[in-house]
């Protein structure tokens, strides 16, 4: 079958079109994939649309004793292969449209690595800094109480994402078991491990990052130990990615957070730089040699770029000054359709989110199995498994990504989605 024209496609995203938002990315790559596969088109249809999208309103009694109304979303993409699974994300700028997306990639995700999972995403419109601990926490428990009907063990598991944490869904699992009158761990993963949350769920989507940055630098013949990275964002993934990368040799030459970055091209001491978690905003407080903003840590001119904070950073405007030869999505969505399409003709190779970062899903999948057996495992024994599921996905992404000539993020699609008309295919259209 002959892929689709890649100009086409750029040209249909419009030179002025960005940035575009989630849900029309997501479409766009669905429609990419889905161009390379004799998939029935009605499937691919279903897989544009999500299955339900709650919205609901969140009032809350702020701590001066007013009422602040905010609005929440949950977006059920689809569950063909397992429960609805994904993050809860409290940003300002999270829309019923972002939800959808993210939603979107959260079942490809699932199916590139094989997970018995569907896809979702949700979050509240709140700038989660503007809340004290116990605002957020009745903003959740609230929360919980209206996306009650739909989440479940069996249903959909919601997970930290962008603005929330362990704390938040050891709330939401509070919440949750209290108005069903049973203990319930396996309706979110990502707890705090004293209720049921796994050892090395935190660090799991920064591991899986390093570990298909690993694959990819052999893949291509490089040395690690001779590899320079650059990481945007210093959050979970980056700091975690950062430090392990470290650990193996590679040099982690910048790094940065919402304040700008830091440059050292010797190399950065990742461990005593603070991660967000450690100490919020530090990165730029660290002694380095040199500074470098946001933007411009993009541009440097490395062998790895590590995008790890926010979406659409990798736009029309900065992908042809992007330096650096490989780059790995740390972040969700973080290069535009434009973006990529530049990327691809300049040869340049994205490895994309729904791969590099999915260790996250991944250890919650482990924590889901560890609630329903209730019975823990090791720090360890995640590590390892979590070690074979990304090798066993990076190794079936590598064989379409060889077997065909396409983009690696086309490969990963084609995995996913092969996995998923497969399943649709199987059990039909109800009624
Ligand atoms: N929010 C994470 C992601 O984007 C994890 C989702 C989960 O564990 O369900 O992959």
């Amino acid at each position: 079958m002959s892929p689709p024209s890649q100009n086409d496609d750029a040209a249909a995203a419009g030179p002025d079109s960005e940035p575009e938002s989630a849900v029309e990315t997501a479409r766009r790559q669905l429609q990419l994939a889905a161009a390379y596969l004799d998939i029935d088109p009605n499937t691919v249809e279903r897989l544009k649309h999500p299955a339900k999208v709650q919205e609901v309103t969140v009032p809350i009694k702020r701590d001066d004793g007013t009422v602040e109304v905010f609005t929440g979303y949950r977006a059920q993409h689809d569950s063909v292969r397992g429960p609805y699974k994904g993050g809860l994300r409290y940003h300002p700028e999270v829309t019923r449209d972002e939800c959808v997306g993210l939603g979107m990639w959260m079942t490809w995700k699932c199916a590139v690595m094989d997970l018995p999972f569907g896809g979702a995403k949700g979050g509240i419109a709140v700038n989660p800094k503007e809340l004290s601990d116990e605002e957020t926490e009745r903003l959740t428990r609230r929360f919980a109480e209206e996306i009650r009907d739909i989440i479940g063990p069996n249903r959909d598991i919601p997970a930290p994402d962008m603005g929330t944490n362990p704390q938040t869904m050891a709330w939401l699992m509070d919440a949750y078991s209290m108005q069903e009158g049973e203990t319930t761990p396996g309706v979110v993963t990502g707890k705090p491990p004293v209720i049921g949350g796994s050892e090395g769920r935190d660090a799991a989507p920064g591991r899986s990052v390093a570990i298909i940055t690993r694959e990819a630098v052999d893949y291509y013949g490089w040395n690690l130990r001779e590899t320079d990275i650059a990481i945007q964002g210093y959050g979970s993934v980056g700091s975690n990615a950062a430090r392990l990368l470290d650990d193996w040799g590679a040099n982690v030459v910048a790094v940065s957070d919402v304040n700008g970055g830091i440059y050292d091209p010797n190399g950065l001491d990742t461990y005593s730089i603070p991660s967000h978690h450690e100490e919020p905003e530090a990165v730029m407080r660290h002694d380095a040699p040199e500074t470098v903003t946001n933007e411009g840590l993009l541009e440097l001119d490395v062998d790895v770029l590590i995008p790890a904070a926010v979406g659409n950073v990798l736009t029309e405007s900065n992908a042809h000054d992007i330096e650096a030869d490989m780059v790995i999505e740390g972040a969700n969505g973080p290069t535009t359709s434009v973006a990529d399409e530049i990327f691809a003709d300049r040869n340049l190779p994205v490895i994309p989110d729904i791969l590099a970062n999915a260790g996250g899903v991944t250890v919650s999948y482990f924590e889901w199995l560890q609630d329903i057996n209730r019975r823990p495992w090791s720090l360890e024994r995640v590590n390892d498994e979590l070690e074979t599921e990304m090798v066993d996905a990076w190794n079936d992404v590598r064989e379409e990504y060889e077997a065909r000539d396409v983009t690696w993020r086309n490969a990963a699609y084609i995995v996913a989605l092969s996995r998923l008309a497969e399943a649709h295919q199987s059990r039909g259209l109800w009624p």
